[in-house]
């Protein structure tokens, strides 16, 4: 059998956003959905490596906890993991607008994030991502961008996630959903084949690792190029793309790879 919520890759793809189906989504759930009021956001504060470390943890539960834990996983990529189609444990105790049957009325997201300062503030491709989504999720559900709440507002004192500003952000979907933000370009092109025809270097971004990976720490002057792009190389490429005028989105494309300096 399926859950409710199977109509949530439909409109995600709609407005162009990547998704990924977990095997079973569709059948994943502690119960049925009641009617969807809006949705929560949540972060992870899973490992600072890596894409979605967490999905595992969010779909299987924890030793207190079952899972699924939400509906849809975040990606720090800004891909959309869809986790479970039913009921989902995100909630907790709680109240919105008197509403405190958080999990049975809201569509629970947990972003990938590690809940700290140093991780702030998101890669700009999670946050397009999330605020395309959440657009789309809200339009489709039928609420508008007031919606959208935060952990932290509907379990304050308990909870702190996420560490943005809820006020600002539900602006930022009110203007999506109110048509005037045009959608960003979520994966940059990768650079072209060469003329040999060997393929460019590839786009990087937190979540990589490899030798480019390695490159790009040491030609940043990195003390420590160990080949994998946490939030340290992103914090550097960021500071690289403000002080070259480049689009300070800690991802590493063809125009930022053109600029970087050469290795010492
Ligand atoms: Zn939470």
């Amino acid at each position: 059998m399926a859950f409710a919520l199977t109509w949530m890759p439909g409109v995600l793809l709609e407005v162009g956003l990547r998704v990924a189906e977990v095997p079973g989504w569709q059948a994943r759930g502690h119960a049925e959905m009641g009617p969807v009021r809006g949705v929560m956001i949540h972060h992870t504060v899973g490992p600072a490596n890596g894409n979605m470390p967490s999905l595992n943890t969010l779909v299987r539960g924890r030793s207190d906890l079952p899972g699924p834990l939400a509906h849809l996983g975040l990606a720090r990529d800004g891909a959309w993991y869809l986790i479970a189609a039913g009921l989902a444990y995100h909630a907790g105790k709680g109240s919105w607008r008197g509403l405190t049957a958080g999990n049975t009325h809201f569509i629970g997201i947990e972003c990938e994030n590690t809940g700290t300062a140093a991780d702030m503030p998101w890669p700009e491709i999670q946050m397009n991502a999330l605020r395309q989504g959440v657009a789309a999720l809200l339009r489709h559900a039928g609420c508008d961008a007031d919606a959208c709440i935060g952990h932290k507002e509907f379990a304050p004192g308990r909870k702190v996630d996420p560490l943005f500003d809820m006020a600002d952000f539900r602006r930022s979907v009110q203007a999506v959903m109110a048509g005037g933000v045009p959608a960003l370009p979520l994966v940059p092109a990768a650079e072209p084949l060469t003329a040999a025809g060997q393929a460019g270097r590839p786009t990087l971004l937190r979540g990589s690792a490899g030798p480019f990976v390695m490159e790009l720490q040491r030609r940043l002057g990195l003390s420590q190029a160990d080949g994998i792009f946490g939030p340290m190389t992103e914090a550097a490429v960021r500071r690289f793309q403000r002080l070259h005028q480049l689009v300070p989105d800690g991802i590493v494309g063809p125009k930022s790879w053109a600029q970087l300096p050469a290795a010492d």
